[in-house]
């Protein structure tokens, strides 16, 4: 009978928002850190240096526990009430940690919408060279996430298309989680909201109706409707959606796969999407389900067998590995409603595949 839903304080997705940031910092403080992404340093140095009180710090391109060490030193040293994660997942993702370990409020402004780390309050770090290690439930969501359509689409286009992979995920996992009952991230876990449902639900509606024509416009660098709409599904229902719902083996066998050297020049959500698609076969889905979903990531160029990822010279062995660290103690994979072992994650990761392969 009990339900949570948690969020962002503020979403605020506008053409040019950049240009009101101070207004949006002001109400939280007088002293600002930004870690921003070297891919966006100098612009949004043009953008932000002006503000009074405001330090931009470079990110060093990886959420591990030693970057994480250096902002917060950064924090302590610069006075920064207001700590403002500028880029893709791991920087803001960085920053929230950060804020969170020294009392900062967080501001995030995410400059790709390559996945749905900005609203929620989960965040995950990685070893210093990438590999997966733990996901952490931080006691805050952030203040205020600040969304730019601008830069969004002045990123390279496959950030966006990751970004649709990583939203693909939040239908698929929420099933998953209501049908086995797992709680979900608010407030130490908690069944979901209906409102937090319905994002879920939804977020998958507007990722089949929009993504194919979104995609097509931010390619040509143009913000239509569309473009927005996928924006918002990207980062606002997908984060909402995550974090009330819960993730399950789509973010599992993505933990999983990059236990493979091979899938590291991959994005984050690249690897969500052919995670999805496992999903769908482990728990055994609808046919006219899988195939539609496979059609929808090739048409979008996400990766949907295992070549796709750079893995066609893969061993049994190799996705025996990835299914072993898909089912590591503490995993979402644990919230799939289906017997979970080695055996069954593997032998759906390869049925997939070739599946996949028998479809296209
Ligand atoms: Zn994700």
């Amino acid at each position: 009978m009990s339900r949570a839903f948690g969020g962002p304080g503020k979403y605020i997705q506008r053409r040019g928002e950049i240009a009101c940031l101070e207004q949006h910092l002001t109400p939280l403080g007088d002293r600002f850190l930004m870690l921003a992404d070297r891919a966006v340093l100098d612009r949004l140095t043009k953008a932000a240096g002006g503000i009074a009180g405001l330090d931009i710090m470079a990110f060093n391109g990886e959420c591990s526990a030693a970057e994480i060490a250096r902002v917060v030193a950064a924090i302590r040293e610069t006075g920064a009430q207001v700590v403002i994660g500028a880029g893709g997942g791991k920087a803001i993702d960085t920053a929230k940690i950060a804020a969170v370990q020294t009392g900062a409020r967080i501001v995030v402004l995410p400059t790709i919408a390559s996945t749905d780390a900005p609203c929620s309050a989960v965040a995950v770090r990685y070893t210093e060279e990438g590999v997966y290690e733990e996901s952490l439930r931080l006691p805050r969501n952030p203040d205020v996430v600040l969304v730019d359509s601008e830069l969004i689409v002045a990123a390279p286009v496959r950030f966006l298309i990751a970004g649709i992979g990583d939203a693909l995920s939040t239908w698929f996992e929420a099933r998953s989680n209501l049908e086995s009952r797992t709680p979900n991230y608010v407030a130490g876990g908690f069944p979901p909201t209906e409102v937090g449902i319905a994002i879920a639900r939804r977020c998958h509606d507007v990722l089949m109706a929009e993504a194919p024509k979104a995609v097509a416009a931010a390619r040509q660098g143009r913000i239509t409707a569309s473009v927005e709409r996928i924006i918002e599904a990207n980062i606002l229902m997908s984060g909402l959606g995550f974090e009330n719902c819960g993730c399950s083996a789509a973010h599992g066998i993505h933990d999983g796969l990059t236990v493979l050297e091979a899938t590291h020049h991959l994005l984050h959500g690249e690897k969500v999407a052919f995670g999805s698609l496992c999903l769908l076969m482990l728990e055994n889905r609808d046919l006219a389900e899988i195939t539609e979903a496979i059609r929808f990531c090739r048409n979008l160029g996400l990766p949907v067998t295992l070549a796709d990822l750079g893995l066609g010279q893969a061993s049994r062995d190799d996705i025996t590995r990835v299914a072993e660290a898909a089912l590591a103690p503490g995993e979402c994979t644990f919230a799939t409603p289906v017997e979970l072992t080695v055996d069954t994650v593997r032998d759906a990761i390869l049925a997939l595949d070739a599946f996949a392969r028998e479809v296209l």
